[in-house]
């Protein structure tokens, strides 16, 4: 099944130019990228986007976090990409991610670890819905 995730990777890496490094990583392990752009979010828009998990004890420090500076989202698009990305992510927590994993390598802790990655195929739609309008993609399939 082809599908398409959102990728983001996150302010702290971005700020310590891990874009190029990250992005490599992804393209090597056979994900095609049809969608790119830098991007802030504010305040607000972090809440939004992480509203499903607002009534967890990390919210404020992680749409704060979100919202710090630009942040690199894209649209990842393949046979089954949306777990692929997410074995190519690690773990959430950088420190329980297998070796060789973007999180395990470039993570610092459990909330600034370096990427998001769509967790289904419903929340890849609104998430990719979130940062691109539809003529942002460039794909040669119809989704
Ligand atoms: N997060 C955090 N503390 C936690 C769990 C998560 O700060 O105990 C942050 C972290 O940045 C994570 C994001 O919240 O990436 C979303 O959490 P989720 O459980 O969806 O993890 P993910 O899908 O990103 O692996
Ligand atoms: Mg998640």
């Amino acid at each position: 099944m082809i599908e398409r995730t959102l990728s983001i990777i996150k302010p702290d890496a971005v700020a310590r130019g891990l874009i190029g490094e990250i992005l490599r990583r992804l393209e090597s392990g056979g994900l095609k990228i049809v969608a790119a752009k830098l991007a802030r979010l504010s305040r607000e828009q972090a809440r939004a986007f992480y509203a499903v998990h607002k009534e967890r004890p990390f919210f404020a420090s992680l749409t704060e976090y979100m919202s710090s500076g630009p942040i690199l989202v894209s649209v990842l698009e393949g046979e089954g990409v949306i777990m692929k990305n997410r074995e190519i992510m690690g773990a959430t927590d950088p420190a329980k991610a297998a070796p060789g994993t973007i999180r395990r390598e470039w993570g610092k802790d459990v909330e600034k670890n370096a990427v998001h990655g769509s967790d289904g195929r419903e929340t890849a739609a609104s998430e990719i819905a979130f940062f691109f309008k539809p003529q942002e993609i460039h794909s040669d399939r119809k989704p």
